[in-house]
């Protein structure tokens, strides 16, 4: 197949009607009121709390920043345990909380915890898991949580992946102490760059609120050693025009995504992930498994997409316990993450976003398919 023009990535953002974003800009600047909790800082909490089905959320100016203070909210320190496969931020937080992050296995098919191989790894020192709902597909919640409770554990979910996502009915943001969402431009929602913390109640989200602005409850009152982490007036003006039409761009990833799955159907040696029932899925990406019986290697396929100017993406490879900052550390021993290791060296993300044509479908999808 001839090498097509223009570029697909793996994700193209969505950016809200610029007419309406411009009538929010002018009002911000009659008002001059630009960060520090402003009216559309606080309308975008409200309404973004609705839209998810939560109590509590704090935004934040990007969800690496978010996750570094949930563990300071909860005060989470000595050993957590969390997963090799994600993106480098949900390890680096750890770090940057003087934390020891120790790895455990995933699941072989969804790439999420292991839930079996976590009492094995829980230590005196042990304080919290940190899970992550990869692709957004959840984490079974339950079952964890039933360990975290017999051993007294915190959960703090990375749901930087999992904006919209319901098990049952359920926003899965209500499960665990907090989670945390990332609004990067490559997110489902994106506010540029953004975040958020939810909590289920008052006075953790008042404790939130405060580490992330320094830590001040008042005008001369500091109560922790905080953090600048606090959302402006323009992304938050720019988060509201979003939530117009977030379930609308969600539709249209699943309906990408199921055209995908059905041409991939009865393709040797490529499978992609179902849905869980009673899940209702946000399509944040399209995961394929490159399988030994396939044609081309894995990262064969992934130069050949490149060569004709089609941009996946290996998440997660290489896994974070690979990298020189982590691999030192017992737990990122290869022998215990061999699902980890397997699910990292088949895996590609494609491109999937709700502008995504009908012709660019085809034209990855027959690259693929060798048509
Ligand atoms: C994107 C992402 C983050 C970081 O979010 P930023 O908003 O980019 O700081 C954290 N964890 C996971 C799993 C992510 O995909």
């Amino acid at each position: 197949m001839e090498k097509r023009e223009k570029p697909i990535l793996v994700t193209q953002p969505t950016m809200p009607d610029l007419g309406e974003f411009v009538e929010k800009l002018e009002d911000i600047w009659e008002n001059k009121w630009l960060t520090n909790n402003g009216k559309y800082h606080q309308e975008f909490e409200d309404k973004l709390a609705k839209h998810l089905g939560v109590k509590y959320v704090s935004l934040f100016s990007n969800g690496t920043l978010a996750l570094i203070t949930a563990l300071q909210t909860l005060r989470i320190s000595g050993e957590v345990i969390t997963t090799p496969y994600t993106f480098v931020a949900t390890t680096h937080a750890l770090h940057w909380n003087g934390i020891t992050p120790v790895f455990c296995d995933i699941d072989p098919v969804y790439g999420n915890l292991d839930i079996d191989k976590i009492e094995s790894l829980i230590t005196p020192k042990t304080t919290a898991i940190v899970p992550v709902h990869v692709y957004g597909n959840p984490v079974e919640v339950e079952k964890l949580e039933r360990i975290a409770d017999t051993y007294g554990l915190k959960i703090i979910y990375d749901a930087a992946h999992a904006f919209g996502v319901e098990i049952n009915g359920q926003s899965v943001l209500n499960y665990g102490d907090l989670s945390i969402l990332s609004f990067h431009a490559t997110k489902t929602f994106n506010t540029i760059e953004g975040g958020a913390i939810i909590c289920h109640d008052e006075g953790t989200k008042k404790r939130i609120d405060f580490l992330k602005n320094f830590g001040f409850a008042d005008e001369t009152t500091v109560v922790a050693p905080g953090i600048n982490a606090k959302m402006n007036e323009l992304q938050s003006a720019y988060g509201l025009l979003q939530l117009n039409t977030i379930d609308k761009q969600i539709q249209q990833r699943k309906d990408i995504a199921y055209k995908y799955k059905e041409k991939f159907k009865g393709v040797e040696g490529i499978s992609c992930l179902k849905d869980i029932e009673g899940v209702k899925h946000n399509y944040a990406y399209f995961p394929i498994y490159v399988n030994s019986d396939y044609t081309l290697s894995r990262d064969e396929l992934y130069e050949k997409l490149k060569d004709h100017n089609v941009y996946g993406r290996r998440y997660f490879y290489p896994l974070i316990s690979d990298f020189p900052t982590y691999k030192g550390l017992p737990s990122a021993n290869r022998n215990n993450l061999q699902n980890a290791v397997k699910i990292a060296d088949k895996v590609i993300c494609l491109p999937i976003y709700p502008n995504l044509s009908e012709e660019e479908i085809s034209y990855i999808v027959k690259l693929i398919t060798n048509e």
